[in-house]
This record gives structure tokens, sequence and C-alpha cells, in this order.
């Protein structure tokens, strides 16, 4: 490990910025460690005003060049892209299970494939773009998707590439440069991507990397005044800062949020399938935006649902992300597992009960936790622990059932077990939620809309809606030829 460089699962790392096409090093540096066993993997160089200006300038010198090289040629390069994904998926998979500690096997086979999607998704969907021509009174009315300028992306730590490919792929589909600011605690990988980038032939300043602390580096470039588009994955209150300092200069922001979403369990359920769904939510150790931390079961099989959970929970084998037996891993830091500890013990102090762990393990490992006898006005139910906790509550009625799931301040996702289509299709149409998934869990398609609703986020990525976010729309219209009439 040196000031510029770390060796991460055999994997060399360049722990410095990437700006306009060169490494730079800040003058100070932060230590990254791993989840896994707290040991530092790298000093990372500490962004901070000056580089994210730096990064900025870069991504406005390129852009007219880049949003004028025609639509097959960045899709080609965003092809080439994903080919230089695929070619590193294992070390890309094995440098970011140290980094963030979610499972190896899950990052093989499942993130690192959709990371190489995504680049490809959205230049094949950029080839295809297109409004049909409409008329008004003989006139032709023509849409165009114009790219917007220069974009800031801020990304968590919970899925550092899949979820900074989401936002890099359709922002330079779109014809946009960008400056990506990948999370202090998983800063590894977003490095990667940059050499990628280079070696696909992504020309110099189209993609830059700023490493930081969002405290330090965010303002710089959110309320930075060339900055067209920020999109951020995070938290509310840092959403809630972003979207001050964007006000500035107006800036449009996309913002996806945490949530505090329901799995509803009728009595008319498949209940092993409402169990394996259940005990899903565990996956990530509970560090996964969507999940589905709020169990509402009906009370006729509240019971039994129970007993089955908690048999199959047990099984779970928590430890070593990189083993293969693994099921859960560690949680992503410290002051992370001290968190979702405080919000276990206020919620037992307040009266819950808990019926697998309520504890933390060893080391960075906080033991899988179903909690019962919460209210539904408490903190445990109303805010998102980011952790593997669960709450449990009963309802009698499809009233109640949709009245508990919708009483928080979210609205990421709703998750139904039932047997019943028609009662799947009118609960589902008073759930307030940007995906409801009904009787499976995370299934997710790029040409789907997805995004949260009031505190969970504004706005929608994927497919188009992707385009209409990172671009200019412009309609325009054309008289027919010898039009005269000037009323
Ligand atoms: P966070 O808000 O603490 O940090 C996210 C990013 O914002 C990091 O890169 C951080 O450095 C940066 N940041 C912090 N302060 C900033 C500032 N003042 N200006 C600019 N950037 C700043 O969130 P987190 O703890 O990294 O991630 C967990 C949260 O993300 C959870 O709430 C989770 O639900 C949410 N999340 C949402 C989705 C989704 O798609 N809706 C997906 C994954 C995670």
């Amino acid at each position: 490990m040196s000031e510029h460089r770390t060796t991460v699962a055999g994997v060399a790392v360049d722990t410095r910025h990437w700006i306009g096409g060169q490494r730079v090093a800040s003058p100070r540096t932060f230590t990254d460690a791993s989840p896994i066993d707290g040991a530092p993997v790298g000093e990372i160089s500490r962004g901070t005003a000056t580089e994210a200006r730096a990064a900025v300038a870069a991504a406005k010198a390129v852009f007219p060049g880049w949003a004028a090289t025609p639509r097959a040629e960045r899709a080609r390069l965003l092809h080439a892209v994903a080919d230089g994904v695929e070619k590193r998926t294992e070390e890309l998979a094995n440098v970011e299970t140290v980094d963030n500690g979610a499972l190896l096997r899950s990052h093989r086979r499942g993130v690192m494939p959709r990371v190489a999607h995504n680049f490809r998704f959205f230049a094949d969907w950029l080839l295809t773009l297109e409004h049909e021509d409409f008329a008004t009174r003989g006139h032709t009315n023509h849409v165009t998707w114009d790219p917007a300028g220069p974009c800031v992306l801020i990304t968590p730590w919970n899925a550092p590439l899949m979820l900074a490919t989401w936002k890099v792929a359709p922002a330079l589909a779109a014809g946009n440069t960008v400056v990506l600011k990948p999370a202090e605690w998983s800063p590894l990988t977003a490095s990667l991507l940059a050499d990628i980038a280079a070696e696909a032939g992504l020309p110099a300043g189209v993609l830059n990397v700023v490493q930081g602390y969002g405290s330090e580096v965010g303002d710089a470039l959110t309320s930075h005044p060339d900055v067209r588009r920020i999109s951020f994955t995070g938290s509310v209150p840092t959403a809630q800062h972003i979207a001050a300092s964007a006000a500035a200069n107006l800036t449009p922001l996309s913002l996806e949020l945490g949530g505090k979403s329901p799995l509803l369990v009728f009595a008319d359920a498949d209940l092993d399938l409402a169990v394996d769904l259940a005990v899903e939510q565990y996956d990530n150790a509970g560090q996964v935006c969507l999940a589905a931390t709020r169990l509402l079961v009906e009370e006729a099989v509240a019971e039994e649902f129970t007993r089955r959970f908690v048999a199959k929970a047990s099984r779970l084998r928590q430890g070593d992300p990189r083993e293969e037996s693994t099921d859960i891993g560690p949680t992503i830091h410290p002051r992370q597992v001290a968190k979702i500890d405080g919000f276990v013990r206020r919620a037992l102090a307040a009266g819950a009960r808990a019926v697998i762990g309520g504890h933390p393990g060893e080391g960075q490992y906080y033991a899988p936790t179903l909690l019962t006898d919460v209210r539904q006005d408490s903190e445990i139910v109303q805010e998102e622990v980011f952790g593997p906790v669960l709450t449990l509550q009963t309802f009698t009625s499809e009233d109640e059932a949709v009245h508990l799931a919708n009483d928080t301040r979210f609205g990421l996702a709703a998750t139904l077990a039932t047997g019943d289509p028609e009662r799947a299709e009118r609960v589902t149409a008073r759930l307030v939620a940007g995906t409801v998934w009904v009787n499976c869990f995370f299934v997710r398609d790029l040409k789907a809309p997805f995004g949260g609703s009031r505190h969970s986020g504004i706005g929608r990525e994927g497919g188009t809606w992707s385009f209409d976010f990172y671009c200019d729309l412009k309609n325009t219209v054309t008289a027919p030829k010898g039009w005269k009439d000037h009323g």
C-alpha cells in the first residue's frame, strides 16, 4: 500500500482521483478499511473543492465534443466499457467484496454482470430513442433528447459499482460528461472503472472520478454553476443538503433515497414462499434500500409464519463474505454497527421483543434480528435502520394492512404475498410505492421505471425515463412548406 496505489485481493488499484484523463493526488488521504476484518486496504486521495472544481472544468471542456459524437459511436464505446467490465469481472467482484463486505458469490454472478449490462442496456436504448412526430394544424412536432452538460453523480456504499454505473451509463449515453463521487466507505471499484473506461477508449475528461468525504467535496460539486444535472443515491438528510445546495443554480436533481418497505403476508398466501421472501430481506446484511423490513402478517397465520421464519432464519450462515457458503456478511463500518444497535436497544427499551438476534455479534457482524411487539408510531417502525433488522406486526383486515403499509414517510417499494390475484390488484392500487412485487422480490428490469415516492426520492430511472432526466428535451415545430397564415 502506498500513497497512490494499493493492492486488494491481488488487484492493483490507483487511489487517486481521475480528472481529465490524469491521475491526480490530493495533499491528504483517508484510510479505507475492509468491513470483513476492519483491516486498512488503502490510503485514498481526500478530495477538496479544488479537485471538485478541476473535475467539473474537465467535464465541461470536453462536453461539446462528446455531445457531438454520433450516437452509434457513443454506443460502441459504452459496449467497449461493458467488455472491459466483463473481462475484469473476477477482479471487480473480489475488490468490491473486500471493500464493502457484500457476498463474493453475488458480486460474481449477479452484480458485476449487471454492471456490464448497465452499459449495454443504455447504449442500445440510446439507439432506439425516438418519439413519433405528430402534427398540429399541419405543422410537424419533432421531439429530441439533447445532452444537458456535465453531470455530478453521487453514490452510496451498499452496492457501489452497480449503483454508480446505473447513473454513469445513461448519463454518458445521453451525451453528457460525468463527475462521479463514490462513497468514502467503498471507493475502490470506481477507480477501477476509470481504468476500464480509459482502456475502452472513452475520451479523457468524459468520465471523471473524485474521491473523498461528502462533507468536504460535496458542496463544491453540487453548487457548481456549470453542473447541469445531479443524480444522487443515498440517505434523506444528505439529499436535503444537496437539494438546498443545488437550489442556487436550480440544477435538476434525481434522488434515490431510503425506504422502510413493507412485506404484506395475507392468510391466503403460500406461507413457505412468504417466509422465503421475508428471510431474503437479510441479504447484504440488510443494507439494501429496497429491503422489506416491515413484515405485516395477517393475524390468522402470524404464529405459523413466525415459527417457519425462525426455523429458516436460524439456518442462515453469517461470516466471511468470500466464502461460498456464507449467507450474510458484515456491516459496512463500526459506526453503522453502533447505529443499528442504537435502534435495536431503543426499540427493546420501548417494549419490543427480539424473536431472534437483538444484539451485535463479533466484529462488524450484527446478528440477524426480528422484533415483535412494536408500535406503529415507534422509531423502529418509522425509521430506516439499514441493517439486518426486521419488525413483525399483525393485521386483521385488508384496510388495516394497507394503512400500516402506507403509514411511514417513505414509499420506495412494497411486496405482497397472496394467493388471490384480485386482492393483489386491489391492494397494489392503494399502496404508495415506486415498485410493487407480488409473490416475488427484487425482480428488476432496466426497462422499468425505478424510484421512490415521498421521502424515498424524486424522479424515476430506467429506459427512457433515464434519458428524460439526463437530457434537455426539445420540441421543434416546423411549418409545412408554403405556410402563410401568421394568425
Ligand atoms: P449517505 O447519504 O451518507 O452518502 C451517500 C453519498 O453522499 C456518499 O458518496 C457521500 O460521500 C455523499 N455525501 C455525503 N454528504 C454529502 C454532501 N454534503 N454533499 C454531497 N455528497 C455528500 O448515504 P449512505 O449511508 O452512503 O447510503 C445509505 C443510504 O442510501 C440509505 O438511506 C439507503 O436507503 C440509500 N440507498 C438508496 C437507494 C435507492 O435506489 N433508493 C439505493 C441504495 C442506497
